[in-house]
Formats: structure tokens, C-alpha cells, sequence
């Protein structure tokens, strides 16, 4: 409970929001759909800000990107068409997965999930991080200025009590959000890039039961042409754990035959070395749910799996878009 709430603001436009969030002398803060902020026992919070008529619940596609506004609902993203058809709907998958309480999902905002971090236990996290998504941020600022008169050469008007209303936007990786963010930015809009036409995308988790939080997610992009990597994405992520991007793994996979010499069968032992030399780091937390170790060794794994599938779908499509082009 919020025992020290004092305003709440319905604001109306971006501005509006920003000024006050903006404000030092009272601790405010955003509201997306309420769902953990309205049950924290946080006793500094003295205002909330809704966000909910600023029209930022939307997924807008262009020809380089997709962006989904902050306020909009994590089962938006399930139900979306341009998000299951993006990236073989990873996206979409890992939305539902966040939450398996459709209650939840109805109010969950992708602003509020974010903004929280690790501790909303979210699997959208990973698949964001390993499409490269970023995060487009607002801050605003209001200062007073005296301004003097001018000189006997040169004079001015004195201005007293001036007020500058000022803006700052910034984009930043949504797998650094958590460091990078400060206090009083809104977060406005989420914008992933398309992957490329033949890339292949595989989402997968564990649970102690299907619905359960994930003890490990993992999301694997995977672009092959001309039958080698391309373009390998490969992260993983879980129940208290940021998402880990794999970059030994990717750059051991980049560059090398993806098939079998001969036949139509991955080249599971490719996958299986890069693993082994690009997962030498990956040192997961322990928490009552698994051990570090449990979760290394099944990381490696789900990694394997998440990177055959990924690896599978994009070979089917570039067979399917070299047939249309015949
Ligand atoms: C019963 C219950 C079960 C839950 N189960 C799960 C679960 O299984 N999985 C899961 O992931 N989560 C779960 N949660 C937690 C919560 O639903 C999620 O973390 C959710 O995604 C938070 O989104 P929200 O829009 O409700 O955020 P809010 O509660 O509105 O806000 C959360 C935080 O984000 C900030 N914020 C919100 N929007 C913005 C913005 N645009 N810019 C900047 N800051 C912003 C707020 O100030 C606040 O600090 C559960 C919550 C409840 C009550």
C-alpha cells in the first residue's frame, strides 16, 4: 500500500507528465497498469501520474521497425498480428509466458514491465534483448532563471523569475534499461528492428510447472545464407536474472557451415563447441527455486534446442523464398 499517497494526477499530454515526474521536491512516479506499483509498501511515494490517456497503447510497424507504446498491455503483444508475425512470433509467445493470469495480462503495461526490470520475472526481457529492441525515453525540465539587464553599451530588459521548459529524448539498448534509466524518465516506446527476411527465432523456457515463472528462458535469432551463420542472437534470461547476451556463443556460430556437408541435417557439433567455449562465463544466481549449477548446465541445453529450432526455421525459409523466386 501507498500509505503516504498524497495527489494523483490523470494527466492528458507527455508534457504534463514529464513536469511532474520531473519533480524534486515530491517523490512521483508513473502509473502503467497498476499491477505492482499499487502493491508496494512504499512509504516515499507521495504521487502517481496515470498515464492511461497519453496514446502511447499502441504497435505501429514501419519498414525498418516495429514500435509498441509503453502503455500498451502485455496481452496487446500476444494478440497483435505484426508481433506473431515478427520473428516467428517470439515476441508474442513470450508476452503470454510473462504472465499466465490473462487478469494480469489485461492491465500489465510493456512500460511498467521494463521499468521494473529482473523483478517483474518477465520473459519478454529476453526476447527484447536478443532482437536488439531499444527504448526510446522522455525526461523532462523546468528552470527559473534571473536574467540581469545589459550594459551601458549594449542594453536589456531585466527578466525576473524566467521559466524554461525543457525536453530530453534518448534511445537506449532495452538490455541496458536497468542500469541506464533515470529516475524521472518515462519510458515512451519500445522499438525493435526487423530481422532479416530469412531469419529463424526460437523462444523456450523452463518452469517447475508450464505456468510457473521461467527458472530459464532463452531466446536463439538465427540468419543463415548461403547455408553459413549470418547472423546469429542468442540470449537467456529467468526468474531473478537480467537477460544475458551469449556474444562468445554468437561470434563462435558467425561465419560457420550450419548444415551437414552432403545432407539436410544441422550441424549439431558446431552448436555444441560454440556452447562450450562461448558459455564458459555464463554464471547464473542460485535462489531457493534452482542452484547456479542447475541452472548452467540446463542453460546449455536449452541454448542447444532454442539454436537447432532457430537454426531449422531459417533454413525452411530460405528454401521457401528461393522456390517462390524460381
Ligand atoms: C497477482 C499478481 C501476479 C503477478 N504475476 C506476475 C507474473 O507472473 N509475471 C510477471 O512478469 N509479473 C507479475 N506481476 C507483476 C506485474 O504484473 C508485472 O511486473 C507488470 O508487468 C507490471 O506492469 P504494470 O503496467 O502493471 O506496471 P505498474 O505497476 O503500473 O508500474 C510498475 C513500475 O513501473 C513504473 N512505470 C510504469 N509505466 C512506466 C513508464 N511508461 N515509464 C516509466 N516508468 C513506468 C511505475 O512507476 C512503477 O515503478 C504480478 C502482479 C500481481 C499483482
Amino acid at each position: 500500500m501507498l500509505l503516504n499517497l498524497l495527489e494523483y494526477h490523470w494527466v492528458e499530454d507527455i508534457d504534463e507528465a514529464l513536469l511532474l515526474l520531473g519533480r524534486a521536491d515530491v517523490k512521483t512516479v508513473a502509473l502503467g497498469g497498476g499491477t505492482y506499483l499499487l502493491g508496494l509498501d512504499d512509504d516515499r511515494i507521495e504521487a502517481i501520474v496515470d498515464l492511461r490517456d497519453l496514446d502511447l497503447s499502441y504497435i505501429r510497424e514501419d519498414a525498418a521497425s516495429v514500435h509498441i507504446g509503453s502503455m500498451t498491455t502485455l496481452q496487446s503483444m500476444v494478440d497483435a498480428p505484426a508481433l506473431k508475425e515478427m520473428a516467428t512470433g517470439v515476441l508474442a509467445k513470450a508476452a503470454r509466458a510473462s504472465s499466465f493470469s490473462r487478469v494480469i495480462r489485461n492491465s500489465a503495461t510493456i512500460g511498467g514491465t521494463l521499468a521494473i526490470g529482473a523483478a517483474s520475472q518477465a520473459d519478454v526481457l529476453t526476447v527484447l534483448a536478443a532482437l536488439d529492441a531499444e527504448v526510446l525515453l522522455r525526461s523532462g525540465s523546468r528552470t527559473k532563471l534571473d536574467l540581469s539587464a545589459g550594459t551601458v553599451e549594449r542594453p536589456g530588459f531585466a527578466l525576473a523569475g524566467v521559466t524554461f521548459k525543457g525536453k530530453q529524448e534518448r534511445r537506449i539498448s532495452c538490455i541496458n534499461l536497468s542500469h541506464e534509466r533515470r529516475p524521472n524518465e518515462l519510458i515512451i516506446e519500445i522499438i525493435i528492428p526487423r530481422p532479416p527476411a530469412g531469419t529463424g527465432a526460437a523462444f523456450q523456457r523452463i518452469g517447475r510447472t508450464p505456468t510457473d515463472v521461467a527458472l530459464l528462458n532463452v531466446c536463439a535469432l538465427v540468419d543463415i545464407q548461403d547455408g553459413n551463420y549470418k547472423q546469429v542472437r542468442l540470449t537467456l534470461g529467468g526468474v531473478n536474472m537480467e537477460p544475458v547476451r551469449l556474444q562468445g556463443v554468437e561470434k563462435h556460430l558467425e561465419g560457420q557451415v550450419a548444415m551437414n556437408e552432403g545432407d539436410t541435417s544441422i550441424n549439431t557439433q558446431i552448436l555444441v563447441s560454440a556452447l562450450q567455449a562461448g558459455m564458459t562465463d555464463f554464471s547464473p544466481p542460485a535462489d531457493f527455486r534452482a542452484s547456479g549449477g542447475y541452472r548452467k548446465t540446463s542453460g546449455v541445453n536449452l541454448a542447444l534446442r532454442a539454436l537447432e529450432e532457430a537454426t531449422n526455421i531459417s533454413r525452411w525459409r530460405n528454401m521457401v523464398s528461393s522456390k517462390e523466386g524460381q
